[in-house]
This record gives structure tokens, C-alpha cells and sequence, in this order.
């Protein structure tokens, strides 16, 4: 009477040893996009990269596309739509997945720099939900641009390389830390020299910084107000545990549905309906801005491509699903998980049908009809999955891309690969699970 019952499936029970060689290798590929996307713009960069090589071409607006076109929308160098002309009129809606590229982090401020104790630094701004104690006493790289006002780019990644120093911000010492308060924002100030020469008089160690950079990159001070220029650890990705079944990085949330929403794009040839990858920035502070998930540039893409067709038709018969991340249940800190509507590592990429906080508020509940379908699409093709809710009712909660989809009336759904640790310095998930989410985003391009 087993099929009467709902008992999850863990990837270890399903998998055959073909399947499980399959998912290792996989995520050689996943841990490649990780270490060259650390940034929005490191990760567009990358994503474009592996898309050429792939026949994928920039999207011109007004241009006429054939079945089986391969094209990219670059949006500012921060976010990235990639799509696979289907055979089917647009009319029969486009089969999208939207996940986000920006993870939380520290940003350089305009003016960030100064000198006290003997040493010269660097002040942040946190850019996310982070638990600020956990960036303190880490390595940490320093990547991102100086836009200069002479037209020119400065491209700055310092901390990648195994040769490069790294930047540091200090942690209390415990004995000291009798009465310690929490670190705060205003405390993540990043060390980043001490040295100097004799002959400077005032700011020694300030100056000294300007001259080296100065030196290397041709800029001064007041070029930090025209730039972008993020702290990011500098740990790379690591495989985690004696039989290797999980991955170590920062940066999974949201890069780990990232990658499976182009991995399994870049695999299509000649769709039935128009398939679309949308990589976006921003999630982590609430989508605004031109290259978010609201901005109007996924819009004006999309009915770019209805070319002439009824657009509000095609937006009303398209699907998403809405990559990203959730908590998988970790057992040491139990208490903040419903452990039934938790989700489980290897357990399947998690299919979260609303998100929110204190009474679903904020969620896009997704229609049991919609999801039903998707379900059943899933099943037919070997896909594993999960559903789940974030935590414990009134224990946090949190939001995504989806309710800014649901905006242009397009139905949509929370997927993606339940972790650990999510939002910290360096994240956990597991092999299986992000596969798996490859192989769910397949099917559902192929398949809805
Ligand atoms: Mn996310
Ligand atoms: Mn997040």
C-alpha cells in the first residue's frame, strides 16, 4: 500500500551509478561558473562566454528570428536574457526561467578611503542580508570597475589569482571580547595596506595607496566616486565531505539555479515553443533598478520577440519558473524548520508554491493548477522533487523574483536547490540536487 503514501526520495536511493557519474561531472562545469562569476558583471561576462561558443548571438531589436535562433540581451554588463527560438507562433507563450546573478556582499563607498592605527582602509557599504560577524578575520577579493570620466574602464580583480594579495577586515580578539557588542556595518572596514614612504608628510599610508594605484591603474582619488567596486571572499569552490557529494562557494544563492536555467537552455535545439533564460541582479535588494528583475528591459525583450503576434496573448500562456534558492533543514539549528514542509538535501530541487512572511504576505502563491502540471511533466521525465516552505511560520522569511513575473501575467512558480547556510561567506549544496535542477529546467523548456 506504499503509493498510498507520500515518502520522500533521497537522490542515493534513485540514482543509477550512470546518473550519479553524470551529476560529479555536471558540477565541474558548476564550480568553473562559480569561480569565474563572483560578480553580476564577472557572471554575465562568463555566461556570454559559454553561450557564443554555443552559436548564441546578440539579439537585434526589429530583426526578423527563425526557429532554432540562438540570441543574448546584454543589460548593462549586469543581467543577461538568453533565448532559444521555438517553432510554435509566440501566441503559444514563451517557457522562461528567471533566476538572479547578485549574491550579498560588500561594496566599496564612494569615498572609501583613510587611514588610522598605522594602517589605511577601505569603508563598505553591505549590499544583501548578511550576519555581519560572519565577513570579519576571512580572505576576501576585491572586484568590480572604475568608470573614468575620460570615457575609459578600469577593470580591477585582485584576490582571484593564487599570486595576489587578499583584504582583510579584523575581528575582536575573544580576550577582549568580555563585554563585545555585535559588529555592525560601520564596522566592516577593510584593511587594505600599511606601508609608506619616508618623504610623504600627511596621510603617509593614504598617499602611498594612491601612488601604487595611481601607478598600476592611472587613477586618483576621487575616481572611487565613479566606480563599482565589491568585496567578495576569496575562497574558490570546493567539493565538501570524504565522498565529495557537496559543493563549498560562495556566491550559490542564486548561481546554483543560475547555471542549471543556461546549462540546460544552452542544450536546446529547435524547441517547440520559444524558450528564454533570464539572468538577473538585484534580487537581494528587492529587484529595483535597471538591471532587477522589474526593470522594464525583460518586457521590452520579450515583446520583441511576439513580433508582430499578439503579445497579451503570449504573455497569458507563458510559464516560469522562478530559480532560486531555499533552506534545506539543517539539523543543528532545527528549531527555526517545520521539519515536514521542510526541504532535504539530495531530496530533489524544492518546489516552493509561495514564499513571504507572517501570513504569506509579499508571496506570489503560484495556481495548484499551474504546479499540477508541472508535477506531472516531471514525473514523466525522471525528475526528482521536493515541496517545501522556507522555515517555521513567523520564524523570518524571505522573498524572490516571482510576484515581479507574476506582474506581466505570466504564471510562475518557486524552483530551486535547497541549501545550507544560505547568505553566508562561503554557502553548501549538494551535487545531486543541482543536477537535478538542470535536468527539471530541461524538461520544462521541452516540455510545457
Ligand atoms: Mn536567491
Ligand atoms: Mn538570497
Amino acid at each position: 500500500m506504499s503509493e498510498l503514501l507520500y515518502t520522500p526520495k533521497n537522490a542515493y536511493d534513485v540514482f543509477s551509478e550512470e546518473e550519479l557519474k553524470a551529476a560529479y561531472d555536471y558540477c565541474e562545469g558548476y564550480k568553473k561558473f562559480l569561480d569565474n562569476g563572483k560578480t553580476e558583471r564577472a557572471c554575465v561576462a562568463y555566461s556570454i562566454e559559454i553561450a557564443k561558443a554555443k552559436g548564441f548571438v546578440e539579439f537585434v531589436d526589429g530583426k526578423k528570428y527563425a526557429p532554432g535562433d540562438k540570441v543574448y540581451v546584454n543589460q548593462k554588463n549586469k543581467a543577461v536574457i538568453f533565448a532559444v527560438i521555438g517553432k510554435e507562433s509566440p501566441e503559444k507563450g514563451f517557457n522562461i526561467t528567471a533566476a538572479h546573478i547578485d549574491s550579498p556582499r560588500l561594496d566599496i563607498r564612494p569615498n572609501p578611503l583613510y587611514e588610522d592605527g598605522n594602517m589605511a582602509y577601505f569603508k563598505t557599504h553591505y549590499y544583501g542580508g548578511i550576519r555581519k560577524y560572519q565577513w570579519t578575520a576571512i580572505p576576501l577579493s576585491l572586484i568590480g570597475v572604475i568608470c573614468k570620466k575620460d570615457g575609459t574602464t578600469v577593470n580591477i580583480n585582485i584576490g582571484e589569482d593564487e599570486n595576489d594579495p587578499i583584504f582583510y577586515i579584523t575581528d575582536l580578539l575573544p580576550h577582549l571580547a568580555k563585554d563585545a557588542k555585535p559588529i555592525h556595518g560601520e564596522d566592516l572596514n577593510i584593511i587594505i595596506g600599511s606601508a609608506y614612504d619616508k618623504e610623504n608628510k600627511e596621510d603617509k599610508i593614504k598617499t602611498a595607496v594612491m601612488k601604487l594605484l595611481n601607478k598600476k591603474y592611472g587613477i586618483s582619488e576621487s575616481d572611487f566616486q565613479t566606480a563599482e567596486l565589491t568585496i567578495v571572499p576569496a575562497a574558490k569552490a570546493k567539493d565538501v565531505g570524504f565522498d565529495r557529494s557537496l559543493i563549498g562557494s560562495y556566491g550559490h544563492d542564486d548561481r546554483v539555479c543560475s547555471y542549471p536555467a543556461l546549462s540546460s537552455l544552452l542544450s536546446l535545439e529547435n524547441p517547440e515553443k520559444t524558450c528564454v533564460a533570464v539572468l538577473v541582479d538585484k534580487e537581494e535588494i528587492g529587484s529595483a533598478g535597471i538591471t532587477g528583475m522589474r526593470s522594464a528591459f525583460i518586457t521590452d525583450f520579450l515583446l520583441a520577440l511576439c513580433d508582430g503576434y499578439n503579445s497579451r496573448v503570449a504573455f497569458k500562456n507563458s510559464a516560469a519558473v522562478s530559480a532560486d534558492v531555499s533552506a534545506a533543514f539543517d539539523p543543528t539549528f532545527a528549531s527555526v524548520y517545520e521539519k515536514r514542509n521542510a526541504a532535504h538535501i539530495n531530496c530533489g530541487p524544492a518546489i516552493c508554491k509561495y514564499t513571504g512572511h507572517g501570513g504569506k504576505a509579499g508571496a506570489s502563491d503560484a495556481c495548484p493548477e499551474f504546479i499540477a502540471k508541472l508535477a506531472g511533466i516531471f514525473d514523466a521525465n525522471e525528475v526528482m522533487y521536493q515541496f517545501c516552505e522556507l522555515g517555521r511560520i513567523d520564524a523570518g522569511g524571505g522573498g524572490t523574483v516571482a510576484q515581479y513575473i507574476a506582474d506581466r501575467n505570466i504564471e510562475v512558480v518557486d524552483i530551486g536547490v535547497a541549501m545550507l547556510s544560505m547568505h553566508a561567506p562561503y554557502e553548501l549544496a549538494s551535487k545531486t540536487d543541482i543536477y537535478m535542477m538542470h535536468k527539471l529546467c530541461k524538461a520544462f523548456y521541452e516540455n510545457y
